[in-house]
């Protein structure tokens, strides 16, 4: 089985590379953010507790998104394998997650951590809130705050993982396609 965590901050490119990789793999997709905004869809009382977080870029607290991806675990059956997504983001998300997947026979296998310049992040952003119409893309301010959020409590998660050897890091600045084939690289590698 294969399990990946794909790491990098807002604007990476975490989900476009998602795309290509489920596709060539066939792996589960777990986008905590793409889970979210499903329940805030439904307007479901998980929806909307996580939206007055979301809309200010902050993080939704640890136990309501680690009961949420305990639950897609659970209901996933006969999968090659996750591609965890936005997640985990804190290391107390981290460690829970071990904990999910250890209960279950399963491990992380690496993660894949997409290195993109903070003004690069920025630009990306602004340019995908002019047509994704999420309201967290849409203003200076909550760009900001994503991506302080991202330096304060999530890049631990890295350190996390480099503790167990299992980090990579990709330059996450060029085409699209070679992005991905270096992606695949380290995939093949394990
Ligand atoms: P991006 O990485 O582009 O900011 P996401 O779609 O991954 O977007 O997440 C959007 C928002 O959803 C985050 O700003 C946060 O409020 C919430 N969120 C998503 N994943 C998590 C998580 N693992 N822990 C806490 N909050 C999360």
């Amino acid at each position: 089985m294969l399990n990946i965590v794909l790491f990098g901050p807002p604007g990476a490119g975490k989900g476009t590379q998602s795309e290509k990789l489920i596709a060539k793999y066939k792996l589960t997709h777990l986008s905590t953010g793409d889970l979210f905004r499903a329940h805030l869809g439904q307007g479901t009382d998980l929806g909307q507790l996580a939206r007055k977080y979301m809309d200010e870029g902050r993080l939704v607290p640890d136990e309501v998104v680690i009961g949420m991806v305990d639950d897609k675990i659970k209901n996933t059956q006969d999968s090659n394998g996750f591609i965890f997504d936005g997640f985990p983001r804190t290391v107390a998300q981290a460690r829970a997650l071990d904990l999910l997947l250890e209960e279950k026979n399963m491990s992380i296998s690496g993660m894949i951590a997409l290195d993109v310049p903070e003004e690069v992040l920025k630009e990306r952003i602004r340019e995908r809130g002019e047509t994704s119409g999420r309201v967290d893309d849409q203003d200076e301010e909550k760009i900001k705050t994503r991506i302080q959020v991202y330096l304060d409590e999530t890049i631990p998660v890295a350190t996390y993982y480099k503790g167990q050897e299992k980090l990579t890091k990709i330059h996450g600045v060029g085409a699209i396609d070679e992005i991905f084939a270096n992606i695949c690289e380290v995939i093949d590698s394990y």
